[in-house]
């Protein structure tokens, strides 16, 4: 197979909170796949940073055991592994102290990319900001990587904005949702604007209603306590959904740029009408199935925390002028499984008389599991017995359809990690992006705590609370089933 490999250019890249949680699930063994692909250019470096004591050796035993347990067993090289660890170093540093960074400063190098991961709590971006910035470690070309959460609302999110901007250009600012490097979301892009067929039929004259489903099995788990003060609206809907949405329903951009695409995404977040409280249902897992209930995963009897919520929202433009988007995510559900359903309108008028054609279209973009696309059509049943309709999906899953080349789709991460060293912002979000998204979700949770809302109580292992339902049954439709 030709290698469709684009080498980036010699870099730095210092992971702060190297030692953490994301670092050893996610951004260490990407990086040891692009290697692996020989996108990572000979003499470029990653430096770990943290408090932990440990040396250059320690750190690199530390990701041995994270490449061993995250990658999977065909691309675990040993010759290849050693090789990649020995690009590791760590500096022993305190984010908020004196300690380690005259050392860091010391290892970096000039004329190569460098870059800085911020892969720690929010709490601590702004002082290692601020550090870099006075130790002289960064310069007028180097770019940082900021972890989600980006705020807790409005107020926190614009504050978190402007200190990055004390030290940081915006071009220099990669805000990372790491939804926007899945590879069926970018191919929601190349299905809308590189094809004739969709875009013509993309609006509120064909399209009845579209949904968004994000839906997990696990619950709160270790997160606990960070998720009881977050929830799913904060945690899920305010980023990731909000960016689905924004792909699904914006204008094409003048290009596939950064800033063309973001343009058409805000302006998606600002047509945004508020939600009426009819239009939301919040809910709790209880027990069962083996697990414990949401309250007492959080340790907070009195929580009035959402681990589901399901919505309608409006898009108020011209082209979506009464056509609802209906979002839900939660977790405990019954399946993982992240898709993007586009459900058409019924044909005007059916001349196969009164068998039931009245089966809509309905494209199914895939996320997670089995990334691909579904399309279902309606058509003749094959044999006698006259004109029998029947739905059937032309359904393309992307390994099967590309072979090869699709077996190796890299990890959202590893791709986006890749375009902040090459420099670019396309798939990351702008601070004008996220300080609308926040201005539109901060009244609806005012609301809930100004009524004192509680979540109702859902099954564990169901698909969501039964007023989910009732929320789509009352407009005549009906969620997809989310299937194991
Ligand atoms: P974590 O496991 O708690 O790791 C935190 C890292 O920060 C550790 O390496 C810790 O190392 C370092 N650290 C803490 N205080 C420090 C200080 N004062 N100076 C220098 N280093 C310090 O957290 P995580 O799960 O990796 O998450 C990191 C960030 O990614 C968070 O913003 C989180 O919200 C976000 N995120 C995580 C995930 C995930 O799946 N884990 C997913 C999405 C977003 P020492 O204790 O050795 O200093």
């Amino acid at each position: 197979m030709v290698s469709r490999v684009i080498p980036v250019d010699l870099f730095d890249l210092v992971i702060f909170g190297g030692t953490g949680d994301l670092a050893r699930r996610k951004i260490l063994p990407g990086l040891y796949r692009r290697f692996l692909d020989g996108q990572i250019p000979e003499d470029s470096r990653i430096i770990a940073a943290a408090r932990s004591e440990m040396d250059d050796a320690g750190y690199r035993d530390m990701i041995r055991e994270a490449i061993v347990e995250f990658v999977s067993k065909d691309k675990q090289d040993k010759t290849c592994i050693e090789k990649f660890l020995s690009r590791l170093a760590y500096v022993q540093v305190d984010a908020t102290g004196t300690d380690g960074w005259d050392e860091l400063a010391e290892k970096m190098r000039d004329g190569v990319v460098r870059a800085f991961y911020f892969s720690v709590g929010p709490s601590l971006f702004g002082a290692i900001a601020e550090r870099l910035h006075a130790y002289h470690i960064a310069d007028e070309d180097s770019r940082i990587v900021v972890e989600k959460p980006f705020g807790h609302d409005l107020a926190t999110a614009r504050a978190l904005n402007q200190t990055l901007a004390e030290h940081f250009d915006e071009t220099q600012i990669y805000r990372i949702d790491h939804y926007l490097g899945k590879e069926t979301v970018q191919n929601l892009m190349a299905v809308r604007f590189a094809n004739m067929l969709f875009e013509p039929l993309w609006n509120a004259r064909n399209i009845d209603h579209i949904q968004i489903t994000v839906a997990e099995t696990v619950g709160v788990g270790g997160r606990g306590g960070y998720y009881d003060k977050s929830g799913a609206m904060r945690d899920m809907v305010q980023n990731h959904l909000m960016q689905l949405l924004c792909l699904i329903a914006m204008e094409p951009p003048y290009a596939f740029e950064p800033d063309a695409v973001r343009d058409e995404k805000l302006k998606v977040i600002r047509a945004l009408d508020p939600v009426e409280p009819d239009d939301i249902v919040r809910g709790q897992y209880g027990a069962g199935e083996g697990g414990t209930s949401y309250l007492d995963d959080v340790e907070n009897r009195d929580s009035r925390t959402e681990s589901y919520i399901a919505m309608k929202l409006h898009v108020a433009n011209w082209r979506w002028k009464g056509t609802p988007f209906y979002l839900r995510t939660g977790k405990r559900l019954r399946a993982r499984t992240s898709e993007i359903a586009i459900v058409f309108k019924d044909p005007p008028h059916s001349i196969f008389g009164d068998q039931e054609t009245h089966k809509s279209n309905v494209l199914v973009i895939r996320l997670q599991p089995n990334e691909g696309m579904n399309l279902k059509v309606t058509i003749k049943e094959p044999g006698p017995g006259g004109m029998r309709l029947v739905e059937v999906p032309l359904d393309m899953s992307f390994k099967e359809a590309l072979g090869p080349d699709a077996e190796d789709i890299p990890d959202a991460y590893e791709r986006l990690i890749m375009d902040v060293i090459r420099g670019n912002q396309t798939l990351f979000m702008r601070g004008d992006e996220i300080e609308a998204s926040w201005a539109w979700t901060d009244p609806i949770i005012e609301g809930w705590e100004a009524r004192g809302d509680r979540p109702v109580s859902y099954d564990p292992g169901s698909s969501g609370p039964e007023d989910a339902l009732m929320l789509m049954h009352k407009d005549g439709r009906r969620w997809r089933e989310v299937k194991v």
